[in-house]
């Protein structure tokens, strides 16, 4: 066993190799349980999306060594529980600190491992120290109830931690994934168990390091990067309390039946097929920009990417005239040149994003716009494309593509734009736009979804608003102060109070 700091790269052994994509990172990532860095029982190569070369050795944790990291965990969950909320947030806060002193490294790791653009690795990077803060900052006004049932008793409502969590995390948005899972979980008392997906991995590793150094007490947090294998491990353990799940739909059903099995509460959150519904009255101008960019961001690989655009069909010409400079204007390449759009994050990504394209054109879709595609050589490059006449019958138009395709559809009411958002079995996020406030807000209301936006688009939301989805965007809620409540859970003391 070494310790933290001999073992994973420091920042300042990493800086220079990840300057170039071209460049091996140095070391080996080994499993980050109990405060040290262990050497696993099998290493893995992880692969550049920008190269299809290897990028890093990272552990790939096996059963048997997710189950020492719950147990370490649960050794050192009792006394994290006990300490006041107050000097939990401010190891929190120090840990968000840690992060923003070595953000650029952290986003060059995010956008090496991930392939996304570079200033996308850095917004992503400031998401997290901001996840650590806000965590840090609320728990302290994260106050119990008493509940006045009159002067013959005492109802208390405590708030206490689950005790050990377990996070199954994706490899679209590890940095902020992780940070908000962990942050919120961390704050009201939980010691964590974290499996980062094994094509991206680097990041998370990085916050046990800085965990440490922030003052974290060892068996708190600790990351096991690792397979599918590594992951129903975690979820199947009789010693975790709560396991929170970001993934595919068919992975979380699993991961769900896995833990009713054992009686144990899950948060999932799915993924979505999101729609901007663009009513009569809508400022093209402010929204075609808006509907771009929440597809092109990362490539499409974003769980609240909006992928279908259901338009009226008195502004379908002018808002897919509009969408078109975007589309053949995009840059591609690796993301430290911080191109619009980077690589998917690997070839079985690329296959299928590709698979989602011909069968689209093979359905009847018009190509609207593609991005024009340079050389790119051996990386998981797939060029943007947007879609007209998407039939609401489609494949396109309901199922998850998870890559950077648009679908532009034309309805001719808003009642028919409605039912046409709920031709999908997901239920993340939706946008309207419409300059006629009281129409729009109706409209936004009757949309059931987790999140509902109007004139706008925030992926994800904010770090403070709740955020999860309906129907297969799965159940519970990430972010904001309702994650505190995710991650913790009440205790009623009653007490009789004699008369005299
Ligand atoms: P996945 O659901 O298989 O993997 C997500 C995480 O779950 C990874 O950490 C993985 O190692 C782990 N995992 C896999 N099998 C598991 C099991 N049986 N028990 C516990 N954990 C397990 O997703 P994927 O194969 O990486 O991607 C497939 C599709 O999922 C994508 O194309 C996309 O549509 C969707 N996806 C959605 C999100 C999202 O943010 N909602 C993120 C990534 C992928």
């Amino acid at each position: 066993m070494n310790t933290l700091s001999s073992s994973t790269p420091a920042p300042d052994e990493l800086r220079s190799a990840l300057d170039d994509h071209r460049t091996r990172l140095p070391g080996r990532f080994g499993l980050a349980v109990g405060g040290a860095v262990r050497d696993p029982q099998r290493w893995k190569d992880t692969v550049d999306p920008a190269t299809g070369e290897p990028l890093a050795t990272v552990a790939s944790a096996t059963p048997e060594e997710v189950d020492a990291a719950v147990v370490t965990a649960r050794a050192a969950a009792a006394q994290w529980a006990e300490r006041p909320p107050g000097e939990r947030g401010a190891v929190l806060r120090r840990l968000g600190a840690l992060v923003r002193r070595d953000a650029e490294v952290l986003a060059r790791l995010e956008t090496r491992d991930t392939g996304k653009p570079l200033t996308q690795g850095r917004a992503d990077i400031a998401a997290a120290a901001r996840y650590f803060e806000f965590y840090g900052s609320v728990v302290e006004g994260f106050l119990g109830d008493s509940v006045p049932l009159g002067p013959g008793s005492l109802a208390v409502v405590e708030r206490l931690p689950h005790g050990v969590t377990g996070h199954v995390v994706p490899w679209n948005y590890p940095a902020q994934i992780t940070a908000r899972s962990v942050g919120a979980a961390l704050a009201v008392g939980n010691a964590a168990v974290v499996k980062p997906a094994d094509e991206a991995p680097l990041v998370a590793l990085a916050y046990a390091r800085l965990a440490r150094e922030a003052g974290i007490p060892d068996g708190v947090l600790n990351v096991l990067p690792g397979g599918a294998e590594a992951g129903s491990a975690l979820v199947a353990h009789r010693d975790v309390d709560h396991v929170s799940f970001t993934g595919s739909v068919a992975t979380g059903r699993v991961v769900a039946a896995a833990c009713a099995d054992r009686g144990r509460p899950a948060l999932l959150e799915l993924g979505g097929k999101s729609a901007h519904l663009v009513l009569e009255g809508a400022d093209l101008g402010r929204a075609a920009p808006v509907i771009a960019r929440a597809l092109l961001l990362h490539a499409g690989q974003t769980c609240t990417a909006g992928t279908r655009v259901v338009v009226h069909e008195s502004l379908h010409a002018d808002l897919v005239a509009a969408l078109v400079p975007f589309f053949t204007a995009a840059t591609i390449g690796p993301g430290l040149g911080d191109p619009t759009v980077g690589p998917v994050v690997s070839a079985p990504q690329a296959e299928r994003v590709r698979g989602f394209v011909d069968r689209a054109e093979r359905e009847g879709a018009v190509v609207a716009a593609q991005t024009p595609m340079a050389a790119t050589g051996g990386g998981y490059f797939v060029p943007p494309v947007l879609f007209d006449q998407v039939a609401q019958t489609a494949e396109l138009f309901s199922q998850e593509v998870f890559g950077p395709v648009l679908a532009v559809t034309p309805v001719s009411s808003d009642a028919e734009a409605i039912d046409a958002a709920h031709n999908s079995d997901y239920g993340l996020t939706a946008a309207v736009w419409c300059t006629d406030i009281d129409r729009a807000l109706r409209t936004a209301r009757s949309l059931d979804v987790g999140q509902s936006y109007v004139n706008g688009y925030a992926p994800g939301g904010g770090v403070e608003l709740p955020f999860g989805g309906t129907r297969d965007s799965g159940y519970g809620r990430e972010k904001g102060v309702e994650a505190l409540r995710e991650y913790s859970r009440t205790r009623t003391l009653f007490v009789d109070i004699a008369s005299h």
